[in-house]
């Protein structure tokens, strides 16, 4: 059945003003301010006094749930689809973290396909934060050429004493692996980077891009508003070409030990030159938040929260001042052009019906649409896991 949402802000990411949408086959038909159905069946969502944008994408989610750092009882728990629903995010990339032995990519493929056997778009990286790189299928090249959600490699980790402190050939040689993997297989082909708190920051990124043919863009950092010195290192990888990805999950902890809230360091970002279209925030959602004491014990551990996702683009726009046609393109078109979902992230014919309804003043979820199923209507969840 055609749905038809009507009277709604739309922000495609662009600015389009008071719009219909109408979406029949899993993708958006038309958008128009006099969409004309004639005798069709069609479903109408009055979205009057709401903002419709694009399903969210966030880049990074630890579906399985990760931590472990402080022993067996540190481990956090698995998403669950009404995380994801509630979220807005109608599309994810899982990776694996620290632990790729008690997790591993068997049960990432797995919980991949359950995601997307509710309707959610959903995708792994193969790989973890361990170099030499555990594949499925026995290279790199394989997993993205035999296995249709994997669309790279991550996240590995550099400057953390977690990873396995990858050499600028090693590195290299994971990217070009990936590289041309994603090359035959028509997919990203990228390498999601942890990036720890070591001094070591991006160099190692920028040694690879400097020494051999691999170019900056084959590598997408994450948790790049960890510091004050990690944020201004991203501004310069990005001014070269590259992605950077903040990370919206945090606590008090990590404020404390120098991250930067993501929208303000979205508004820092932007006053320092660096292209809206070369920044993406993803939650980390599911992932342990440690802190840990100078002698390297840990200190404290939280869950990272998929919801933080929108917050932080929320409080970009309500207290930073960023515009929202601006803000929301680091959770929709900018990641979705990151990892060549081509058609995801903007809401124009042709592409996925992911669409979300806020509330204009407040910008809180009230629908959520993934591939033309409402999922969430009027802040009630239509969908949970068989389990919850
Ligand atoms: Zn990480």
């Amino acid at each position: 059945m055609l749905k038809l949402i009507k009277n709604a802000h739309v922000f495609a990411p662009e600015d389009l003003g008071i719009q219909s949408i109408l979406i029949g086959g899993g993708q958006v038909l038309s958008i128009g301010d006099a969409i004309d159905c004639g005798s069709a069946d069609v479903s109408v969502i009055d979205a009057a006094g709401m903002v419709a944008v694009p399903g969210f994408v966030d880049s990074l989610v630890h579906v399985l749930g990760g931590g472990g750092e402080g022993g067996f009882t540190t481990r956090t728990p698995e998403v669950q689809l009404s995380d994801v629903i509630q979220s807005g995010v109608t599309t994810l990339v899982g990776a694996l973290g620290t632990d790729s032995v008690g997790r591993n990519l068997p049960a990432l493929v797995c919980k991949t396909h359950e995601l997307k056997a509710h309707g959610i778009s959903a995708f792994f990286y193969t790989g973890s934060y361990h170099l030499p790189i555990d594949t499925l299928c026995g290279s790199i090249q394989k997993d993205l050429m035999y296995i249709e959600p994997c669309l790279g490699v991550g996240e590995v980790a550099i400057a953390d004493h977690r990873g396995s402190q990858p050499s600028v050939r090693e590195l290299a040689r994971v990217a070009s692996h990936a590289r041309v993997g994603g090359m035959l297989s028509g997919k990203a082909g990228v390498v999601s980077i942890h990036v720890g708190p070591g001094e070591e920051r991006l160099d190692l990124l920028h040694q690879v891009a400097e020494q051999t043919d691999v170019p900056l863009s084959a590598f997408y950092p994450t948790h790049i508003n960890r510091d004050a010195e990690l944020l201004a290192a991203g501004a310069v990888f990005a001014k070269q070409g590259g992605t950077i990805d903040l990370t919206t999950s945090s606590n008090p902890q990590s404020f404390a030990f120098g991250e930067i809230k993501c929208s303000k360091a979205l508004k820092k970002l932007l006053s320092m030159g660096v292209s809206v279209d070369a920044i993406t925030f993803s939650s980390d959602g599911h992932a342990s938040l440690p802190e840990f004491n100078p002698d390297g014990s840990l200190n404290s551990l939280d869950v990272g929260c998929m919801r933080s996702l929108l917050d932080e683009v929320r409080d970009a726009v309500l207290d930073e001042g960023i515009p929202l046609e601006q803000a929301i393109q680091v959770i929709t078109s900018t990641p979705a052009k990151t990892l060549s979902l081509h058609h995801k992230g903007q809401l124009k014919p042709g592409f996925d019906a992911d669409v979300v309804l806020m509330k204009a003043d407040s910008l809180e979820i009230n629908d959520v649409i993934c591939g033309g199923e409402v999922m969430m209507e009027k802040q009630h969840l239509l969908k949970k896991g068989r389990f919850e």
